[in-house]
């Protein structure tokens, strides 16, 4: 997503990050939505069913280009658009904005969606960290999940333009001080955007090769489109998406705790507005994205996007999106489960299953170029059903399944980033 420009070369966005600066974006009153053909669909029934979606939004007109949908909306319409999309099609994915229709075919015909896309920086091929891996699985609590889903649900709202929004990402960035306050290789900063909200990004510099950079990352907004009247409030997001903060927060805290130490740059990342066309986790990829060969490059991105909820068919813990991600990093996370999760106290179960265009903050890394999976709950149709309600509560979740996300993001920051378990080579 690009409104007006916003891209800076990512060493300054890397210094950005680490002071946190506002990004400008351009008013323009018009706005062009790209999202899955299925929505088109959607708008069509309802049409058809005479159905408004909202007293001032008119169901936009789409036109569908390679199995995309394509529609214009007027800017201040983004919210209504979004709450139309949950409700009129929950199982279509989301949706990304753009400035201009030109922006919008442009990533129509994205080349980074078509099969046998060459991903720049190259995915390490060995896993050789099995000490290191196994010592810090025995870490990793379930509780410390829930407390933090529980604390992030007290805020009652984080919908992204809302102030109990920038608090929630105020209490995140102070949590995430405190795990790393006695690590001078790490710092965490809000990122700050043209509406409330901020993101948070937290970064453990790389020893040896900091220029490479491994991202995990979910979104701390939340949105209630099921309350027609103000979907700001009663949003407590404790599955969508407080759990994916969570199990980020709890793979830091475990790395902090083992004194793990990076060869290669890891970045923990706390996106804001996902619900309103993953505009802050666009923001972020677009600045690296624009990055020269010679800047840090992202080697690989892992979203959490709802990680507690047991589906009640087929409930495999684990289910790894196939569409709009990196095959070659499914596989590679394939391999991890294979080596660490076979069997045993650190056992976990998997499937695949597909999720839809611009479902979650890892289609802005995909857009641009940037290898990017996602590990979901559920099989697709068979996730919570309460998010985006005042139901998504801490009380319908499930420790054990939420640490196995954070067990399979451990496992994949440590294989990637090759760092030593820091006791030895960090304290002395
Ligand atoms: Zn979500």
């Amino acid at each position: 997503m690009k409104r007006g420009s916003c891209s800076k070369t990512i060493l300054t966005a890397l210094a950005m990050l680490l002071v946190g600066s506002p990004c400008t974006y351009a008013q323009s009153s018009r706005l062009w939505v790209v999202t899955g053909d299925n929505v088109a669909a959607a708008a069509q029934r309802s049409l058809a069913s005479r159905q408004s979606v909202a007293d001032d939004l008119v169901v936009p007109t789409f036109q569908v280009i390679n199995r995309m949908s394509v529609a214009d909306i007027a800017e201040r319409d983004l919210d209504n658009f979004s709450n139309w999309m949950h409700s009129a099609c929950p199982h279509c994915g989301g949706f990304t904005v753009h400035a201009s229709r030109e922006a919008a075919l442009k990533e129509v015909d994205n080349p980074a969606y078509k099969p046998g896309f060459r991903y720049l920086a190259p995915l390490p091929e060995t896993l050789d960290q099995q000490s290191t891996v196994s010592r810090a699985l025995d870490r990793v609590k379930g509780d410390k999940i829930l407390s933090t889903i529980t604390m992030l649900q007290g805020f009652g709202t984080r919908h992204f333009q809302t102030h109990k929004g920038q608090e929630a990402a105020e209490f995140v960035r102070r949590e995430w001080a405190s795990l790393g306050q006695e690590r001078p290789d790490f710092t965490v900063a809000l990122l700050s955007h043209d509406w409330v909200q901020n993101s948070v990004i937290g970064t453990i510099r790389g020893a040896s090769r900091p220029n490479e950079v491994v991202v995990i990352g979910a979104h701390i907004d939340s949105i209630n489109s099921r309350n027609k009247e103000n979907a700001k409030e009663n949003a407590p997001g404790a599955d969508d998406d407080a759990s994916g903060v969570a199990v980020v927060t709890e793979a830091l805290r475990v790395l902090m705790e083992t004194g793990f130490k990076p060869q290669r740059t890891i970045q923990f990342m706390a996106y804001s507005a996902e619900e309103v066309g993953l505009l802050g986790s666009a923001n972020i990829a677009d600045s690296y994205a624009t990055e020269s060969k010679e800047g840090p490059q992202v080697i690989a991105v892992l979203q959490f996007d709802m990680t507690g909820f047991i589906p009640s068919r087929d409930a495999r813990d684990i289910y790894l999106v196939n569409d709009y991600t990196s095959p070659e990093l499914n596989g590679f996370l394939t391999k991890l489960l294979k080596e660490y999760n076979h069997s045993g106290a650190h056992a976990i179960t998997h499937g695949e299953t597909k999720c839809g265009y611009a479902c979650s903050d890892h289609a802005s890394w995909t857009r641009n170029g940037i290898r990017a999976a996602f590990p979901f709950e559920a099989p697709l149709g068979g996730s919570n059903p309460h998010i985006h309600t005042s139901e998504d509560v801490v009380s319908k979740l499930d420790a054990t399944k939420a640490a196995r996300f954070a067990k399979l993001a451990i496992e994949f920051l440590i294989e990637t980033t090759k760092g030593v378990d820091g006791r030895e080579s960090y304290r002395n």
